[in-house]
């Protein structure tokens, strides 16, 4: 059989290929700490798993869902994002559920690019923008984002990138990989930029509820007029640690919602109707998990820039997102650095390499462990980079 060349071309996904490592080392009898994947370890609230246990137990969600999400769902977001971000939308029109924010993310570029057609994708970023452009035909244009820049985009010089085959622009702030952090002022800049360019301007919020040091993330939608050029997308995933559950949703332009909602319907039947109403739980209901959240964030963000500053590297303590990004000793190659710290710490990273050209000179750390196995893993980097 011949498998599709979009399938053959694809280079493995960063995450298989460090889990296939994790797996070979334990099973040579290695004492392996991932600090690789971003993956939440606290449970997700009580009254969450509650609402997700009844409705479970009612035949009525046994049923295919309806393919545009729950009335109910729909209402509970809107009701949300206007209490968190003080604009209203239409439930109608401007809210779609989707089977977590990567379904959505990856579906949209099928429904914005087609084959020839160019989407600025940031570099380093979350590498489904990337793939997912080039799934559909597409190519993904690197939209350079730089530490000088506090890895925020020169939109200056990213309109020499566009072309009239430019359809999309991705942003994600608070972010994976860099945990860089973007005011309202950047969104603006990016609102106009997309305007200017006749551009969807896509915007990944997967972190949003995940900030330190009392910062608050903005969402792209409270810049005005930004309805007309944007969708954003957040998830329940990374706030409400559902990784597990798949369940996220877009909001913002109708068009682009009924584009993707057109594609969607066609592709998947929908959300198990048990998961969308512990969504509804979630969203609806008391939020006092979330100080508790991003107090342990934020004390495993202190753990790891405060060792890392004590051997002599320079970082500010990042303000959002569940990572750290580091840059390797002398800028080393990432998966050499990050080679050497499994050889001799016994402790996986990100290679920034899989994040894009961008990333190269870096690793991330992800905060996603117990204190005590992080507080283990950073006293073994910082002998083994001693050494
Ligand atoms: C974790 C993450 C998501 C969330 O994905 P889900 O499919 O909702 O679990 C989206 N974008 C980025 C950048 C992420 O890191």
């Amino acid at each position: 059989m011949r498998v599709a060349r979009r399938v053959e071309t694809l280079p493995p996904y960063l995450f298989a290929e460090l889990d296939r490592k994790i797996a070979q080392r334990r099973a040579q009898g290695s004492d392996i700490i991932s600090l690789g994947v971003g993956d939440p370890d606290s449970p997700t609230p009580g009254h969450v798993v509650e609402a997700a246990r009844e409705a479970a137990l009612d035949p009525s969600t046994h049923r295919y869902p309806s393919y545009y999400g729950m009335p109910e769902l729909r209402r509970a977001i809107a009701d949300w994002f206007g209490r968190r971000f003080g604009v209203e939308l239409d439930p109608d029109t401007e809210v779609l559920p989707l089977l977590g924010s990567k379904e959505g993310l990856a579906h949209l570029a099928v429904a914005f690019v087609d084959p020839g057609d160019e989407a600025l994708v940031p570099d380093p970023g979350y590498p489904v923008y990337e793939i997912a452009t080039m799934l559909a035909g597409g190519t993904a244009v690197p939209l350079p984002l730089e530490a000088d820049r506090r890895f925020l985009p020169d939109f200056g010089a990213a309109a020499g990138a566009v072309s009239d085959r430019t359809k999309l622009v991705w942003l994600n702030y608070p972010s994976n990989p860099t945990a860089a952090v973007a005011d309202l002022s950047t969104f603006e800049d990016a609102v106009g930029f997309a305007r200017e360019h006749d551009l969807l301007l896509a915007h990944d919020a997967a972190y949003s509820e995940i900030t330190f040091d009392g910062y608050v993330a903005p969402s792209i939608l409270q810049v005005p007029g930004a309805r007309d050029v944007a969708l954003e997308f957040h998830s329940l995933s990374k706030g409400f640690n559902m990784t597990g559950w798949r369940i996220g949703f877009c909001v913002g332009s109708a068009d682009a919602v009924r584009a993707l909602a057109t594609l969607k319907t066609n592709l998947d039947s929908g959300i198990w109707n048990a998961v969308q109403r512990a969504a509804i739980a979630a969203l609806s209901g008391p939020m006092d998990h979330l100080d508790a959240l991003r107090a342990l964030y934020q004390k495993r963000r202190d753990v790891v820039v405060g060792t890392l500053n004590r051997m002599g590297w320079d970082l500010d303590p990042p303000l959002g997102s569940i990572y750290v990004w580091v840059p390797t000793p002398g800028g080393q190659p990432s998966a050499a650095f990050a080679d050497m710290l499994l050889d001799r710490a016994g402790v996986v990273v990100a290679p920034g390499r899989g994040y894009g050209a961008g990333g190269e000179g870096y690793v991330r750390i992800s905060l996603t462990v117990p204190d005590e196995q992080l507080a283990v893993a950073m006293d073994r980097i910082a002998e083994a980079v001693e050494r």
